[in-house]
């Protein structure tokens, strides 16, 4: 019977290590989704266009909006 019992307990312990690994791979992924997001934090002002870093809204920016001012946290990137 001890053995029997002792063999549960291991598998409990088992599944518990299981969840939590869950737990951090699911923390993992909302990491991601927030680098994502995060990503994504450049909008163009003039035609809402997502960019994904500020080197390419610069670019965006002088080529399609040539006529508008560039916005001062471009003008240093
Ligand atoms: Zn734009």
């Amino acid at each position: 019977m001890a053995r029997g019992h002792q063999k549960k307990l291991s598998q409990i312990r088992f599944q518990d290590k299981q969840e939590k690994l869950k737990k951090q791979q699911g923390h993992h992924v909302n990491d991601q989704k927030k680098a994502a997001q995060k990503a994504l934090a450049y909008v163009c002002v003039v035609c809402r266009s997502q960019m994904p870093d500020p080197k390419t809204y610069k670019q965006h920016f002088q080529n399609k909006h040539p006529k508008f001012e560039l916005p001062p946290e471009l003008k240093d990137v």
